[in-house]
């Protein structure tokens, strides 16, 4: 895989900005955040130095083998979430490197992250992971049910910090039905932010590279990018 420069990296950052901003502007909530997940699985190291020279702040990988050879050592100083599916012999690798876990759908693992954090002496953030798209390969809680009927035993985890709600929207052209994802999750969101059972500023992770206008658009402040940032992935 070829290296990159920093500056072919701003240069796609600056471009990726400048889509959120015309997304935001869309749909009328110009002025606001919308943070930016640099997404570096498959990707080097350096380039995810490089990444951070560029401007980038927040990082993310979907496997924890993968990010732990990564960024363990030498340390990496930025926020480091996790995207991809947790099994519950890699949480003790998760809970020492990753700040987030955005995609708990289980209380077990929740709990077994608990369990481990607190051993750690950690307090680690989580996101419910909901999977919009019906789609039986992605992971997620199959239904706002599902994941309803968790969270009064996660928000009882005192290592764990509930901060917000993910989804990846479905693989398809059809906006009409990306769209209806995310605002199934939007709605989910708002409920339980006025419930008060999420902060007002909680997260809300959806978007990726092929989607993420949509996704701002209905109300995503958190989107992941992997090939919008460091072009097609080799693997
Ligand atoms: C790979 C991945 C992304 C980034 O995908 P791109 O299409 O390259 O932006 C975002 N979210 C998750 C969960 C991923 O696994």
């Amino acid at each position: 895989m070829s290296s990159q420069t920093e500056f072919e990296i701003a240069d796609r950052l600056r471009l990726v900005q400048e889509r959120i901003d015309q997304a935001l502007a869309r749909s009328g909530r110009s002025g606001e955040m919308v943070r930016i997940l640099a997404v570096t699985k498959t990707f080097s190291r350096q380039v995810a130095d490089e990444a951070l020279r560029a401007g980038l702040k927040l990082f993310g990988e979907n496997r924890v083998q993968e990010a732990y050879a990564k960024f363990s050592f030498p340390p990496f100083q930025a926020e480091l979430h996790l995207i991809g599916h947790l099994q519950t012999n890699k949480v003790k690798k998760a809970a020492q490197l990753f700040q987030c876990i955005q995609s708990i759908d289980k209380l077990e693992t929740a709990q077994e992250l608990n369990r481990v954090a607190a051993g750690l002496n950690k307090k680690i953030d989580i996101l419910l992971q909901l999977n919009t798209s019906g789609e039986a390969t992605k992971s997620g809680y199959s239904s706002v049910e599902a994941l309803c009927r968790d969270l009064e035993a996660i928000l009882e985890l005192k290592a764990l910090r509930l901060k917000g709600l993910m989804t990846i929207g479905p693989l398809t052209d059809d906006k009409k039905s990306i769209r209806s994802a995310f605002r199934r999750l939007k709605k989910l969101y708002d409920k339980l932010v006025l419930e008060r059972i999420l902060p007002p500023h909680a997260i809300l992770s959806m978007g990726m590279s092929g989607d993420f206008e949509l996704a701002v658009e209905e109300g995503a402040n958190l989107v992941r990018l992997g090939t919008a940032l460091f072009g097609e992935r080799g693997s």
